[in-house]
């Protein structure tokens, strides 16, 4: 596995949001940090369907923002199922980074984030 053409995987879609999907996600009951105005799509390259960033979670439920060419929205979903068998309980770094019934291929929250957690 080579961590330098991960980049590469990933759909390059970014989406810039609007002052209401702002106002949509500060309004959230939960301390995380605020979103970001601009997010890339973080489905794998080539998926199908609406291009999807997560904007914001609150207890298991995920906000993700979905997109295409002509419109976006923001809905609710909870985490993918899929999991490593050793984090049963719990999400670990193991675990896809996407909503549940995303297209595409899983994608591990561990090499996802890493550029969030350095
Ligand atoms: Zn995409
Ligand atoms: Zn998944």
């Amino acid at each position: 596995m080579s961590i330098d053409n991960e980049d590469l995987r990933n759909c390059p879609a970014r989406i810039t949001l609007d002052a209401a999907q702002l106002a949509f996600f500060n309004e959230l009951p939960a301390d995380a940090p605020s979103v970001q105005s601009e997010l890339g799509c973080e489905l794998e390259l080539g998926h199908p369907g609406s291009h999807a960033a997560l904007g914001h979670h609150v207890d298991t439920t995920t906000w993700w923002i979905q997109w295409t060419l002509s419109a976006s929205e923001i809905n609710p979903y909870t985490w993918c199922p899929a999991k490593t068998p050793t984090q049963a309980e719990s999400r670990g770094e193991e675990d896809c980074a996407l909503f549940d019934g995303h297209p595409g291929n899983h994608v591990s929250l561990r090499l996802h984030r890493r550029d969030e957690a350095a």
